[in-house]
């Protein structure tokens, strides 16, 4: 009965646990080792947001991905956050800072004018070479400023609250724009939300994923959305898979959408493509 399973189970349970942590163990190393040799097992994917208004691609948020030859494929959600903890952030953003600019470098110079969101965690925008560093690779690729987006994720901002926002108000000054990511999730409130030096909320992708079959998900994106304009924001809602999702955000003035419905995320070659053949047929 239950006495005798307790032992079996505790071992059982114990044993996922090492595993799990060998794992992370085994990744962040692994992780060190992609980052140092930079041959393609990081890579970056591009996913366009369409301006509502302008019906325009304007943006791009770049996505880290990572194949692993041993484990395969392995999602930012896992690795972004060992990434943190052990410290490799830091080279990690720097990595993807440089490849993203490279290729926005690469877009201005054919023609295709492109603003890139990057994703940023509280620890590089507090590291004390994080802006001279971007400052760096900016005149470096000769990318404008505004054309580039910093993305933080609310939970991450509110936890590094101090810091995090003078950090914000420097790189704000510096001309660069600053968006709070998965807004919703976190637990800011209101008058937080408005000292923060932000351009751009982006409404965490599960408030809007069943956006056309739940009330209660239209109740709260309609309100944050007037919320975000009242405080002179820009809003955006990411994980936007349907049409029906689509139309619901365009009559709530909602400013840009993200998501499956219009393209998921790709290579920088994809994306070349993709854009040509929408702006076609746009
Ligand atoms: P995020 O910044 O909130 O990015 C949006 C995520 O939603 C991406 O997942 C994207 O692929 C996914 N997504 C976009 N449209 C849809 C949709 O219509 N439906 C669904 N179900 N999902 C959609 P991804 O690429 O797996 O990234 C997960 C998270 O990992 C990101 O969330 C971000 O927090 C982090 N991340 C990704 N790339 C980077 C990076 O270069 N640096 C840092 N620091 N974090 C990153
Ligand atoms: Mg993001
Ligand atoms: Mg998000
Ligand atoms: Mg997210």
């Amino acid at each position: 009965g239950a006495a005798r399973n307790r032992p079996q189970r505790l071992r059982a349970y114990q044993r996922g646990e090492d595993e799990a942590y060998l794992r992370r163990l085994f990744l962040v190393e692994r992780l060190k080792r992609a980052l140092v040799r930079d041959d393609g097992a990081l890579f970056l994917t591009y996913q366009p947001k369409l301006d509502l208004a302008r019906g325009r691609i304007d943006r791009v948020e770049a996505l880290v991905r990572w194949v692993d030859d041993e484990h395969g494929f392995i999602s930012p959600d896992e690795f972004v956050p060992l990434a943190e903890q052990s410290g490799l952030i830091i080279k990690l953003t720097r990595w993807v800072v440089r490849s993203v600019l490279r290729q926005l470098a690469l877009w201005n110079a054919s023609g295709l004018h492109l603003g890139v969101a990057i994703n940023v965690s509280a620890q590089d925008i507090c590291h004390e070479q994080f802006i001279d560093s971007l400052l760096h690779e900016l005149r470096e690729s000769g990318v404008r400023h505004e054309q580039v987006t910093l993305e933080i994720t609310e939970r991450d901002l509110m936890d590094n609250e101090a810091l995090a926002v003078e950090q914000l108000t420097a790189l704000k000054a510096a001309g660069f724009r600053i968006a709070v990511d998965d807004y919703g999730v976190g637990y800011s409130s209101l008058s937080k939300l408005k000292q923060l030096p932000v351009d751009e909320l982006k409404i965490d992708k599960s408030f809007i994923l069943q956006l056309p079959e739940s009330e209660q998900d239209q109740n709260i994106v309609s309100s944050t959305i007037e919320l975000g304009h009242k405080l002179g924001l820009k809003v955006v809602a990411e994980g936007v898979e349907t049409s029906a999702g689509l139309d619901l955000l365009r009559a709530m003035r909602c400013d840009s959408v993200q998501g499956y419905h219009l393209a998921r995320p790709m290579s920088a070659e994809d994306l070349t493509q993709w854009y040509a053949s929408y702006a076609q047929t746009a």
